[in-house]
This record gives C-alpha cells, sequence and structure tokens, in this order.
C-alpha cells in the first residue's frame, strides 16, 4: 500500500482539525454538553460553551460572543436538552474576552440569569470603560509605540474604529458576581472551584471539578494553538511570567480532562501544558537569539522569529497577528529580563530596547 497517499491529505487534516467547530451538541456524559457557538469572521472559527444540566435550570460555563448566529445556535442547541434561554441560571465566564462574556451580558438585559467573571478582571472592566470614555487607548495599542511599530498602531487604529462602527455597541456592564480565587461554585450536581490562572488576561480563571476530573479550561489551556498572552485592555507588561506560572499551577493539581473554549475535548491537561511550557522554552531561546546581536526592539525580534506552526514570517501576517506577534515577543523579552539574560534600556521617546547585558 502506497503510505503517501494514505495519509490524510493537507486539506482532510485541516477539515478534522476544525471537526469541533461544527455546529451541533456533543454529550460529554454526566450532564455536561459541549456547544461550539459562531465567531464568523475569526480564524478561532467558534467558541464552546460547556451547558451543566441540572433539574431546575442550566449553567454555562463561558456565553459566547453577542451575535445574532450565536444567540440562535445555543437557543437551539439548549432547545435540544429540553431548555430554553430562560432556564439559564448562571453564566461562570472564564475571562473578559468579548467572544466568552459578551452574550452573557446582551441575555442577561431580558433573562434572570446571573453573570460571574474573576476580580481580577475589575482592572480590564476600568480599563475599557476608560477607553469607552475617551480617556484611554487600548493597552495593547499603547503599547505598540513602545515596541518599536507605531505605525502598526496606526493602522490597527483604523481597523478597530471600523470593526466598532460595522457591529452594534457590545454591552460592557459588570458581572453580578465578582469571583475571588479558590471560591467553591456549588451547582447541587457537582461543585467547581475557581482557579485563578492569570496570563491570556489578568483575572482569567479556570474551573475545576476534582471529583469529576475535569477542566473547564478557558483559554487558558487550548489544544491546537498557544494562547495570546496579555491581549487586553489592561497593560501588563508581565503577562507570560503570569501565564508560565498558571501553567505550572495546573501541574499541582490532579490531571484532567480538558474541556477547552477553543478545540476539541483532550484527555489530559497535563500533557497539554508540559507541550506549552517547552513551547515558550523554544520561544524563549528563539528571542534570545534574536536579541543577542541587540539592541533590539519588541518589533524586531519578532521579525526574526519563524510564526505559526506553519512557520510563516512576521512581513506575511495581517495587521492583527502581527499586533499579536509582536505582544507575544515582548512578553518574552520581558521574561528573558526578570531571568537576567537580557536587559532593557527605554529610550526618551519611550521605546524599549533589549540586548545581552555586558560582561
Ligand atoms: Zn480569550
Amino acid at each position: 500500500m502506497d503510505h503517501v497517499t494514505s495519509r490524510p491529505s493537507a486539506s482532510q487534516a485541516d477539515q478534522s482539525r476544525h471537526a469541533w467547530a461544527e455546529s451541533g451538541v456533543e454529550n460529554l456524559g454526566a450532564g455536561v454538553y459541549r456547544i461550539p457557538l459562531p465567531l464568523p469572521g475569526d480564524s478561532l472559527r467558534a467558541v464552546n460553551v460547556y451547558a451543566i444540566a441540572g433539574d431546575d435550570g442550566v449553567d454555562l460555563i463561558d456565553a459566547g460572543m453577542a451575535l445574532e448566529q450565536a444567540r440562535e445556535r445555543l437557543t437551539e442547541s439548549l432547545g435540544q436538552l429540553g431548555y430554553g434561554l430562560g432556564d439559564i441560571r448562571n453564566f461562570f465566564i472564564t475571562h473578559i474576552h468579548q467572544d466568552h462574556y459578551t452574550l452573557a451580558v446582551q441575555l442577561r438585559t431580558t433573562l434572570s440569569g446571573k453573570i460571574t467573571l474573576g476580580e481580577g478582571e475589575r482592572i480590564n472592566m476600568q480599563a475599557i470603560r476608560n477607553v469607552e470614555a475617551g480617556r484611554n487607548e487600548l493597552g495593547f495599542i499603547e503599547m505598540l509605540a513602545a515596541m518599536g511599530a507605531p505605525e502598526l498602531a496606526d493602522q490597527v487604529r483604523g481597523f478597530v474604529a471600523g470593526h466598532a462602527g460595522r457591529h452594534q455597541r457590545l454591552q460592557w456592564s459588570d458581572p453580578d458576581h465578582w469571583l475571588a480565587d479558590g471560591a467553591q461554585l456549588d451547582l447541587r450536581s457537582r461543585t467547581l472551584r475557581a482557579v485563578h490562572t492569570p496570563g491570556h488576561t489578568r483575572g482569567h480563571v479556570v474551573f475545576h471539578d476534582e471529583a469529576a476530573a475535569v477542566l473547564f479550561a478557558g483559554d487558558h489551556v487550548l489544544p491546537h494553538i498557544t494562547p495570546s498572552v496579555g491581549f487586553q485592555p489592561a497593560i501588563n507588561k508581565l503577562a507570560l511570567r503570569d501565564y508560565l506560572g498558571s501553567l505550572r499551577l495546573m501541574l499541582t493539581l490532579p490531571d484532567s480532562r480538558l474541556l477547552p473554549a477553543h478545540g476539541p475535548v483532550c484527555e489530559s491537561t497535563h500533557d497539554r501544558v508540559s507541550e506549552l511550557l517547552a513551547h515558550h522554552e523554544t520561544r524563549l531561546e528563539q528571542t534570545l537569539a534574536a536579541a543577542s546581536a541587540g539592541p533590539v526592539t519588541a518589533l524586531q525580534a519578532a521579525d526574526a522569529i519563524p510564526w505559526t506552526r506553519r512557520q510563516r514570517r512576521f512581513a506575511d501576517l495581517d495587521p492583527m497577528s502581527q499586533v499579536l506577534a509582536i505582544g507575544e515577543t515582548a512578553a518574552h523579552l520581558e521574561v528573558l529580563v526578570l531571568r537576567g539574560q537580557l536587559v532593557r534600556h527605554t529610550s526618551p521617546e519611550g521605546v524599549d530596547t533589549y540586548k545581552l547585558p555586558v560582561g
């Protein structure tokens, strides 16, 4: 048999890689269901909402994006489980990103379900308010100048402004409950523990069901991609340090089935966490190498490193991916500074450059 043709073709492999995002309800057993909701035009394709069925209602982990298509899909899917939108008791949201939070806020305007969000997101909520009131720019745009990419900042400002015009204004009201690290959520059928996992955002939480060995991981641990770090309204230079700490924290919990917000369900959280830690160590080595002939800005270092699993050149990425790539690079450079492997110099204009320590 020809071993070449027996392998899946590239497009077949791509199809199975994206199978998780197709509409439907996946029964994960013990009253837990995975419901992928669409994110049209987004390379993430979909966001998983997990429904936990109860006798007198349903609790959701994450809510999806405030879009008509997402709302319809959620209505249909809950209908298959015998619930209406009015039966949602709680929206337990892993973090403040719009693809997780905003549909909950929209639904709450007419329904009684309560929204819970990690208290570490207060600072991002405040930053969003400041941006809406014109007091501040979005943190990740503001940081681009310090990263040596002011032209890209201009491009992204234009993109964000155009985007805001096309969509109806997103709702950013506070949750009903701000959740503390370690809080226990008693759902009667099970108990979830909220574990603060800063990095992807400041206030990201995962929900751990230790008895069932299940982890609702949000964007902290994703099976196919490495989550962005620090791509949030409020600036945090040490987002990668926080993220690596939050990954190691997962290894101190008993291993669990991984229920991610993007991608298919996987058997071992620990296996994926180990891969992600190894990935970032490789990235740190590449970043250090890129800065060795320094001084370099984050932009210059990003330009020297291959991107995505296809090893693409930085210049070939679209502007939003370039923003993420520069942010990632800056985060790695800052960890190298913390480790004493690089030093940072900030120019009078506020541009950060990095180089090897002298001597
Ligand atoms: Zn996210």
